[in-house]
């Protein structure tokens, strides 16, 4: 008999939902969700090929070990890979503090995953030393979004784009990285002829052939752009005053920097005609306007001034919280949204909590029934492999992520490993580059075996659901992380049983609990009711119907005062 299972795409954070055909626990078939409000069914050709992935071939099946850097590695029990590695995370620890261990983690990961992960090492040993990949990806969309508006949160949501009137995609090849929403974009585009689309690239992308207007600004200008179309949007009278003085602060200030981003001044550092910028400002300024961006704007060296300065931009016209307008980061990883969220990374705290608010650690503290979170921030990803390769990180833990292929400077990371006193890897596959530094290697679960939940750009969670169980030893990553911290907890002699989940669900409904009156308040929500109502967008508070489709429709921001930022931000060669 074929079986059918709901669950997601695990490429892109578009969040496609799809439909999972198996017949004797093995994965036959796919086809896109027509009831999922991310793709409607439509998948691109990475989703819809992704039963073809699901074969046994270099998989990893078993534990594997070996006890010095000349040894092979032989297969071993989990009994006998577990409690090497709690005997030497302890010894590492005792000698060395918390600090001298890391783990290096992935927006691949479900958020139950990332869940335990940061419980483990800010809750249980003590050090913010967590960091992901994500880094590499969204970490300047979630600086600009909280220097602007107080909250790593997208504001809009993918109705919005059959809403506006004008579409700003700035730093993103949508067509290719993210192509189900290039679908909705072409359908948008079909129905109302009048929509403008500019693109801003570089190259002539697929993305900016269909575009009305392709600014193609020499690479690294783009602060100078955003400043220009400001410069020009006071001139032609095209703010919101009214908006700007009840909604935000620091615009004055601003002013006075865009004054001097004439179109001719913008024009010359960026490569491209004045009168375009005229109109790129005019259509932005009329509105309703929604930006989308990607890793054009992220991965730079003023990526939070690249954010900050388009967002500037939509404080500036009051195009936010509003049907069709809004800055709308796209994000790259499946899952990068629910690392965010559950705080899995070096500087942050769960439910977007910030580390170096006192009161924010003592909250956490409470929450997990211990006595204090370290306040100092942990290694970033690069930061982390810089520590390995100098020494003061002993032990690293590396789960679903292949930093010796996708890290930059992929040299600096070889030597970080090879130098190392211990690397784990936790994977499904057998045969990717990181692997062969591991001194033990663990057999995880991958797509169509695993349980939890993710959370696309829209802040839409979804419920992921097993097809087929997994192959063999592999066992999925929370379960062994949930193994390991309790054999851990057992020998640094704490009787916290801070780790006493055996399924996904009391790890979602702890993680829910943490973000009670937070900006992310899913205390509405529950695997029966993403499982009976599907997927839902966030916030959904304990009593709520439905989840908000977009945030700051009432103009409060997550600041003191409620009230926006602008940044100043100065272009920089
Ligand atoms: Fe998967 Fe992204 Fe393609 Fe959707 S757009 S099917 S999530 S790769």
């Amino acid at each position: 008999m074929i079986k059918e299972t709901k669950s997601t795409c695990c490429y892109c954070g578009v969040g496609c939902g799809v439909i999972i055909s198996s017949q004797n626990d093995k994965i036959i078939d796919i086809k896109g969700d027509p009831n999922h409000p991310a793709n409607f069914g439509r998948l691109c050709t990475k989703g819809s090929t992704l039963h073809l992935t699901a074969k046994l071939d270099n998989r990893l099946l078993y534990p594997e070990m070996r006890l010095t850097r000349e040894a092979t590695r032989k297969r071993v029990s989990w009994d006998d890979s577990l409690n090497y590695l709690t005997e030497q995370f302890a010894q590492t620890i005792e000698k060395h503090g918390p600090d001298s261990v890391a783990f290096y983690i992935s927006g691949q990961l479900l958020t139950e995953d990332y869940y335990v992960f940061n419980k483990l090492a800010k809750g249980l040993i003590g050090t913010n030393n967590v960091d992901t990949n994500s880094r590499l990806c969204m970490s300047s969309a979630v600086a600009g979004y909280k220097a602007t508006l107080g909250s790593d949160a997208p504001p809009a949501c993918y109705e919005d784009i059959d809403a506006t009137e004008c579409l700003f995609i700035t730093g993103s090849n949508t067509a290719f990285a993210h192509p189900i929403i290039f679908r909705r974009i072409e359908d948008a585009k079909a129905k109302n002829p009048n929509l403008k689309i500019v693109v801003v690239d570089p190259r002539r992308t697929d993305t900016a052939q269909m575009a009305d207007l392709h600014l193609t600004i020499l690479p690294g200008t783009d602060v100078a752009l955003y400043n220009g179309m400001l410069h020009v949007m006071l001139w032609e009278g095209l703010l919101d005053m009214a908006f700007i003085n009840a909604h935000t602060n620091g615009f004055d200030a601003l002013k006075d920097t865009v004054r001097e981003y004439t179109p001719k001044m913008v024009a010359d550092i960026c490569g491209i005609k004045e009168a375009d910028i005229i109109t790129a400002a005019k259509w932005f300024g009329k509105g309703p306007s929604l930006s989308m961006y990607c890793m054009g704007l992220n991965q730079s060296i003023h990526g939070t001034d690249k954010n900050a300065a388009l967002i500037n931009l939509h404080l500036a016209t009051g195009q936010i919280g509003k049907l069709g307008a809004g800055p709308f980061s796209l994000t790259g990883q499946p899952n990068a949204m629910g690392g965010r969220e559950v705080g899995g990374m070096a500087n942050l705290l769960s439910a977007h909590r910030d580390l170096a608010n006192p009161e924010h650690r003592a909250e956490v503290a409470k929450l997990w029934g211990v006595e204090s979170v370290p306040a100092t921030p942990g290694k970033t990803a690069i930061e982390m492999f810089d520590a390995v390769k100098e020494g003061s990180i002993k032990a690293i833990w590396i789960a679903c992520t292949n930093p010796a292929h996708s890290m930059p400077d992929v040299n600096n990371v070889i030597t970080a490993l090879q130098n190392a006193e211990l690397v784990v890897v936790q994977d499904a596959y057998n045969n990717i580059d990181t692997n062969q530094y591991a001194d033990v290697l663990l057999p995880a679960s991958t797509w169509g075996e695993k349980e939890g939940t993710v959370t696309n750009t829209e802040r839409r969670i979804t419920r992921v659901n097993p097809a087929i169980p997994t192959p063999a030893e592999a066992r999925h990553d929370w379960a062994i992380m949930v193994d390991f911290a309790q054999r851990l907890e057992k020998r640094l002699a704490k009787n916290s049983n801070l780790f006493p989940y055996i399924t996904t669900e009391e790890i979602f409904n702890e993680h829910r609990e943490t973000t009670r009156g937070r900006d992310l308040d899913i205390t509405g929500l529950s695997y029966d009711l993403l499982n009976e109502q599907g997927p839902q967008q966030w916030p959904f508070k304990a009593g709520d119907t439905t989840g908000a489709a977009r945030l700051y429709t009432d103009g409060v921001f997550q600041k003191p005062d409620g009230k926006a930022q602008f940044v100043n931000a100065l272009y920089k060669g």
